[in-house]
C-alpha cells in the first residue's frame, strides 16, 4: 500500500514556487470532476487526504504529499472547468503544462478519466506534454461502478487502444473509488515505476 500514511508537505500556485527536487514524484491528474480527489483518498486511505470538492475546479494548487517510501505524490489542480475565467484557466493550464514538461523528478503520471467521457481533448494535451519524456503514463478509468461489466470492458479496450499512438509506456485500467476496485493494480503500477 504505497500511497498509504500520505503526509502533507507543501502547495504551490505557481512555477516559480516549485520546492527544489527532493525525491521521486508521481503526479496526479485528471479534468475537474474526473474523481482524482477521491482516488487519492482511496490509495491513501484517508478520507480528506485531497478535498473532495462540491464545486468542480476547487483545486487551484499543486500539492505534494509525503509518501513513506519517500517519493512525493504531487496533486495537480483539476482541468478544463468551463465556470472559471479563460485567464485563470490559462493560468492554471500553464502550471500544469510547465510542471509536466519541465519536472527532472517527476518519474511518472496517473491520469484520471471519467470512464462515462474519457479522452476528451484536453486529456490528448496533458498525455501530449509528457509522454515525449519516455516516463510511463498510467490512466485510471474512474467510476467505473457506474457502468455495468460488458460497457466497462470495451471502454477499457477502446481507450487502451486510443493511447497506444503515444507509445507502449502508456498503460489503463478500470478504478471505482466507491467500489474500491484497481487499488491494487495502481498501487503494483505505480510500485513498479519507483524501483519498490
Ligand atoms: P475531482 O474534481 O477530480 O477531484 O473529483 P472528485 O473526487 O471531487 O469527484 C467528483 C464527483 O464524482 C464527486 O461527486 C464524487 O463523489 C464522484 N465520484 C468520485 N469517484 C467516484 C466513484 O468511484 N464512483 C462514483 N459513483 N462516484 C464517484
Amino acid at each position: 500500500p504505497i500511497f498509504r500514511n500520505a503526509q502533507f508537505e507543501i502547495s504551490i500556485a505557481k512555477p516559480s514556487g516549485l520546492p527544489p527536487p527532493n525525491g521521486p514524484e508521481i503526479a496526479f491528474a485528471g479534468r475537474s470532476n474526473a474523481g482524482k480527489s477521491s482516488a487519492i483518498n482511496t490509495l491513501a486511505g484517508h478520507v480528506r487526504l485531497a478535498y473532495v470538492s462540491k464545486t468542480p475546479g476547487r483545486t487551484q494548487l499543486i500539492n505534494f504529499f509525503r509518501l513513506n517510501s519517500g517519493a512525493l505524490l504531487v496533486d495537480l489542480p483539476g482541468y478544463g472547468y468551463a465556470a472559471v475565467p479563460e485567464k485563470v484557466r490559462r493560468d492554471w493550464q500553464g502550471l500544469i503544462e510547465t510542471y509536466l514538461r519541465e519536472r527532472e523528478s517527476l518519474v511518472g503520471l496517473v491520469l484520471m478519466m471519467d470512464s462515462r467521457h474519457p479522452m476528451t481533448a484536453l486529456d490528448r494535451q496533458m498525455i501530449g506534454w509528457f509522454a515525449p519524456s519516455g516516463r510511463p503514463i498510467h490512466v485510471l478509468l474512474t467510476k467505473s461502478d457506474k457502468l455495468s461489466r460488458g460497457p466497462a470492458n470495451a471502454t477499457l479496450l477502446e481507450v487502451r487502444k486510443a493511447v497506444a499512438e503515444f507509445g507502449p509506456h502508456v498503460t489503463v485500467q478500470l478504478f471505482s473509488s466507491l467500489k474500491k476496485t484497481g487499488v491494487e493494480e495502481c498501487e503494483r503500477v505505480v510500485a513498479g515505476w519507483l524501483g519498490l
